[in-house]
């Protein structure tokens, strides 16, 4: 099988930030995939499993209420590797307007006081599994980095020459 293109970067000089994971083209209208870097991945513990899935929840919320981008909105989900989340929405826009967007909702969430949405057990697949406090610390974090020293470039070396073009490490 084809190594897929996120694994395809090289995540040994990755750093937090905002980039372009893919574009894809459904029946004529393109749609972009962003990657949201909270962490380094490897070098800075990645974001506890259960601040991520409130993060997901709240951030979520966020996107999906905003009257300026809640039509543009595809998906919101949390990276298996606990370093990020994807990003998806309709057309494309530069990473520093997707950055500024993220600057908003990670406020909202070290900000966030109310009940976490989502989290019944009729609504969520793992409803017990949620840390508020550890959300708010981790973006308030994220949100430090987005206003002071963002990425918004994959590396220079993204794409790995391999042999046979292929590496395994994701
Ligand atoms: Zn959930």
């Amino acid at each position: 099988m084809d190594l897929i293109p996120s694994f395809s970067v090289d995540h040994s000089c990755l750093l937090p930030g905002v980039y372009i994971s893919r574009t894809d083209v459904l029946n004529g209208s393109k749609i972009t995939t962003y990657d949201i870097r909270m962490k380094k991945p490897n070098i800075e513990p990645c974001v506890d499993v259960a601040a991520m899935h409130t993060l997901e929840h709240i951030i979520a919320t966020y996107l999906r209420n905003n009257a300026q981008w809640k039509d543009s909105i595809i998906y919101w989900g949390p990276m298996g590797c606990l370093t990020g989340f994807y990003l998806i929405i309709k057309d494309q826009q530069p990473c520093e307007t997707i950055g500024k967007l993220m600057i908003d909702a990670f406020e909202f969430a070290a900000n966030f006081k109310d009940k976490v949405p989502g989290t019944d057990a009729v609504n969520c697949g793992n409803y017990l599994m949620h840390n508020i406090h550890y959300a708010r610390y981790e973006a308030a974090k994220f949100v430090e980095i987005l206003k002071t020293s963002p990425c918004y470039e994959y590396p220079k070396a993204e794409r790995l020459d391999t042999e046979k073009g292929k590496f395994f490490d994701s």
